[in-house]
């Protein structure tokens, strides 16, 4: 009897939980060939939080949010926004894709880049008016690129290109922020802006979820962290995930080289 009424309240509780949940994911599982990318992932993110996607190359990270965005088809698995299928939630969701897998050969400009994140405020005819324009100034101000506007994205440097891909993401007005590796090849000055914009976006009660390389910088940067290696190796607040044993089991024997100091851990 009482077996029966705990399973039935964490049930409720996990009901609960993923309702309230920015982005939960359960039993997801996604394979380009013979052995899965991910394999059975649960994740449940924690709203008003800044989580950090952490893990070897090849780990499966930007899978994982492929797959939780519907860019790659799971092979099993669900995801749920705010409780609700993704489909009917996909404005509540800015993605910021990793900057190498974008080509931008053809000649676009800044402003166009942002405009490009409000399609759906724009709507079918896509008329531009004032206050999408103001918007879209007001974001490439946030991240310190207002004078930039006309430039053509393909001449900006890698950081530069990445602020005005986050201003992009600014636009959509969402709730929740995907970046994948948001600073890989981008500038310190860079970096601060972006972690600045990233925090401030969590400190107004929004959710960021981001890929994230650098271990050293992890708990200064994050809240939360999930550390994979193609299953879920450890989730939760950094005080509690990021722990040697912990990395040791997601890098194997890789963590020599990923510099990771033990005393930012601790803290
Ligand atoms: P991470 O972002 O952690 O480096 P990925 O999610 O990019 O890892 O890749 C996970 C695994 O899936 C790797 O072995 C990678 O080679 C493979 N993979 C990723 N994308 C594709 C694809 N489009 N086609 C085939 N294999 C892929
Ligand atoms: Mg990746």
């Amino acid at each position: 009897m009482s077996l029966t009424l705990v399973s039935a309240k964490s049930v409720e509780d996990d009901r609960k939980a993923r309702f309230e949940s920015p982005l939960s994911v359960r039993g997801l599982t996604v394979s380009y060939g013979e052995s899965p990318a991910i394999f059975s992932v649960d994740v449940t993110v924690r709203a008003g939080a800044m989580t950090a996607i952490v893990g070897p190359n090849g780990a499966g990270k930007s899978t994982l949010l492929k797959a939780a965005l519907d860019v790659v088809k799971p092979l099993a698995g669900s995801v749920q926004i705010y409780g609700q299928p993704l489909a009917q939630m996909r404005d509540r969701i800015a993605y910021v894709p990793q900057r190498a897998s974008v080509d931008w050969d053809f000649p676009t400009r800044v402003i166009d880049v942002v405009l490009m994140g409000m399609y759906r405020q724009l709507g079918l005819l896509g008329r531009v008016r004032a206050r999408h324009r103001t918007l879209a100034l007001d974001c490439l101000d946030r991240v310190g690129m207002r004078d930039f506007e006309t430039r053509q994205i393909g001449q900006l440097s890698g950081g530069q290109q990445q602020r005005v891909f986050l201003a992009r993401a600014l636009a959509q007005q969402a709730d929740i922020y995907v970046l994948d590796e948001p600073f890989a090849g981008v500038d310190a000055a860079t970096e601060k802006a972006i972690i600045a914009v990233l925090q401030e976006l969590r400190d107004a009660g929004r959710t960021v979820l981001a890929v994230h390389h650098d271990l050293t910088t992890v708990p200064d940067y994050f809240d939360d962290v999930i550390l994979l290696n193609t299953q879920i190796v450890a989730a939760g607040p950094v005080a509690d995930v990021f722990t040697e044993d912990n990395l040791q089991a997601a890098y194997g024997g890789r963590l020599a080289t990923a510099r990771v100091d033990p005393e930012s851990v601790a803290g």
